[in-house]
């Protein structure tokens, strides 16, 4: 017979009761709302992997902080994947009306403190702006919690290799959180085609790492640059589940530090 259902979970919004989240909010006022894609991962990950993966990290960082999450939309900002099948990317308006929509909803319940716990690159720029917009327009204060942090953790062994999409760490992260969702056999490195510019800047990664994100700015459509919609110049075949689960910890660790931190200047 097969089982529906999940195990309850009393730190994830959508498995809640209303008069839990009201019990809830007496012991804590920080929501976690994590922001993703729905967007082509290369030929060995599914769409859903920045989404699924933000959601798993915040869920285990709420365990640690007693904070709520909040998911309120799974494609985020992807124009730039779309031309590859399935990839669902949302307009920016449309975005920002969404995330503005949801932070007021969760000001007026009582919530003041909002991390933004951001995935996908694609997203970065424009989270950042409305962490500034919920500040200023809503009862509670926002902080983006994003790509410049997870970058100082999982890049940090191939900086020089611009592995930032399905490469070998997101190929280890899936291994390790979504083993089903790999097509193992799939696993490829990518043709990349860059602008020798950005690769001379990429040579000097290593010796500063903040010209990372020169290379990244404005990157051309993914399939103009990647023969399979991976991005990275390592090899994907290396990724394994042991990395996957050494990056998981440490962005679980980061989030959960940031938020404590967040929690007791402002207590
Ligand atoms: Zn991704």
């Amino acid at each position: 017979m097969v089982t529906l259902g999940e195990a309850k979970d009393p730190y994830y919004l959508p498995h809640l009761t209303w008069p839990e989240v009201a019990d809830h909010l007496r012991r804590s006022t920080t929501a976690i709302l994590p922001f993703g894609a729905l967007e082509q991962h290369g030929p060995a990950l599914p769409l859903g992997t920045d989404t699924l993966g933000v959601i798993a990290v915040a869920r285990a960082a709420a365990r640690e902080t007693g904070a709520l999450v909040v998911p309120v939309v799974f494609p985020g900002l992807s124009s730039h994947h779309m031309g590859f099948p399935g990839t669902v990317t949302l307009g920016e308006e449309t975005f920002a009306r969404v995330v503005m929509d949801a932070a007021a909803s969760l000001a007026r319940h009582g919530f003041r403190r909002l991390v933004l716990s951001n995935g996908h690159g694609g997203n970065e720029a424009t989270l950042g702006y409305l962490a500034y917009r919920i500040t200023r327009e809503t009862p509670a204060h926002a902080m983006l919690f994003g790509i410049a942090e997870l970058r100082k953790i999982y890049l940090t062994a191939e900086i020089d290799k611009l592995d930032i999409h399905a490469g070998i760490g997101e190929t280890s992260s899936m291994l390790y959180q979504q083993p089903a969702l790999v097509r193992r056999e799939a696993i490829e490195r990518p043709r990349m085609r860059l602008d020798p510019w950005r690769e001379r800047l990429l040579g000097r990664v290593r010796e500063d790492p903040s010209l990372l994100r020169y290379v990244t700015l404005g990157l051309p459509a993914v399939h103009e640059c990647s023969s399979n919609g991976c991005i990275t110049y390592g090899d994907p075949a290396r990724a394994s589940v042991e990395r996957g689960k050494e990056l998981f910890d440490a962005f679980v660790a980061a989030l959960a530090a940031f938020i404590k931190a967040w929690e007791e200047a402002t207590a």
